[in-house]
């Protein structure tokens, strides 16, 4: 039996959306920018979706456009708006524990003669405000910092940065990817310009994500094409993926306050165990203001991609934050950034739970830990 603790990298599609999502693959087909019923009812589905998305955020409908992925989103919002609004400046502030998504589109930026700073955070993983209204100069143009962080679960002070961006006159993105169906997010109240979220994080489908954009922020389109999502996004409409999105997102929604609790329970067990039975152990990035869901723990000695492998043994899924490339384990950025040492940051093992696990899964995936550390260490 599959032991699932990997809800951060991915969630299964639960039975309620899929059942939603059906009917528009085999039946309801239509093109939604065709002329007839089958076509145009597809266009009033979507547009109750993007209203249900809307209302959720607190934005409006037309500040909603659909995209394949939370990268496209990342993608749409930085690249649109920083050429959008060349004319004003030529700076923009992200942070060094950002997605690839931000960080590799800030590269690109680069090599267009935008300047970008990297804020590090500190120790707990966490960005300083105060540094972060310092780096401001007069062409900041966009602010880009995560709501909450795809490794360590920490949230960072979203609310503060809002009313730093808005005081300056500057655009607000976040990337929400991780905190979207964990956190209620209200984007008048957090001051947000712009934010990126991704379906398959909160139990909808893969290949659908969302890219909010305020509609006095200007920006221009990443993809040409046809007109759809009022110009800003060329390319026929993932009908079911996006109805899928809004279901997932009304459930997630719905029962966010139980759905936190039952993971704070779980994942406070698995680390109060971990500690009290596994030796030389490290746990990285705060334990306050983090998803409810998420532990990340070095352990010392362990090479994170052999503790994967004997877990998978077991069948349990987990993830390291390293990355495997040319046969090399790269230490994780995110890590690195908020000072664990090279070979604890190649030691480490996110566990992110999710609604279908329980406290019997939890004591299997403790044991199987004390066991596969104690095995590989003598
Ligand atoms: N941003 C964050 C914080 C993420 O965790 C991820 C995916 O893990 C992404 C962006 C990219 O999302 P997608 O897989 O939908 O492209």
């Amino acid at each position: 039996m599959i032991r699932y603790f990997d809800h951060s990298a991915t969630t299964a599609v639960d039975e309620r959306v899929l059942k939603e999502m059906l009917p528009y693959f085999s039946k309801e087909y239509g093109n939604p920018s065709s002329l007839y019923s089958l076509g145009k009812s597809n266009k009033e589905i979507i547009n109750i979706y993007r209203m249900k998305i809307a209302n959720i955020l607190n934005c409006k409908v037309n500040e909603i456009y659909f995209t394949s992925c939370g990268s496209e989103s990342d993608n749409l919002i930085l690249k649109g708006i920083a050429f959008a609004n060349r004319n004003k400046g030529n700076h923009i502030i992200t942070s060094k524990i950002e997605h690839p998504a931000i960080l590799n589109t800030c590269s690109y930026l680069e090599k267009f003669g935008f300047k970008v700073t990297y804020l590090s955070p500190n120790s707990e993983g966490f960005i300083d405000v105060n540094e972060l209204e310092k780096s401001i100069t007069r062409n900041t143009i966009l602010i880009s910092i995560m709501f909450a962080n795809n490794e360590i679960g920490t949230i960072q002070p979203i609310k503060e940065i809002g009313e730093i961006a808005k005081k300056h006159d500057i655009y607000f993105h976040t990337d929400a990817v991780q905190a979207m169906g964990n956190i209620d997010i209200d984007v008048k109240k957090y001051n947000i310009d712009a934010l990126s979220m991704s379906a398959h994080k909160f139990y909808g489908p893969k290949g659908v994500g969302v890219a909010y954009i305020n509609e006095k922020v200007p920006f221009i389109r990443m993809q040409d094409g046809g007109h759809q999502e009022r110009d800003k996004r060329a390319g026929t409409e993932n009908v079911a993926g996006i109805v899928g999105l809004g279901k997932a997102l009304e459930l997630a929604t719905e029962n966010i306050e139980q759905y936190n609790a039952h993971l704070k329970e779980l994942r406070d067990y698995y680390v109060s165990e971990i500690k009290k039975r596994v030796p030389y152990i490290r746990i990285n990035g705060s334990m306050t203001k983090r998803l409810s869901g998420n532990a990340n723990i070095s352990f010392t000695g362990i090479d994170g991609s052999r503790l994967i492998a004997e877990l998978d043994k077991k069948e349990i899924c987990a993830s390291s934050g390293s990355a495997c490339s040319s046969g090399f384990l790269n230490p994780s950025h995110i890590l690195l950034a908020i000072g664990v040492p090279n070979n604890l940051a190649r030691s480490s093992l996110r566990i992110s739970f999710g609604k279908d696990n329980n406290l019997e899964d939890t004591k299997y995936l403790v044991d199987s830990i004390e066991e596969i550390v104690k095995k590989l260490r003598y």
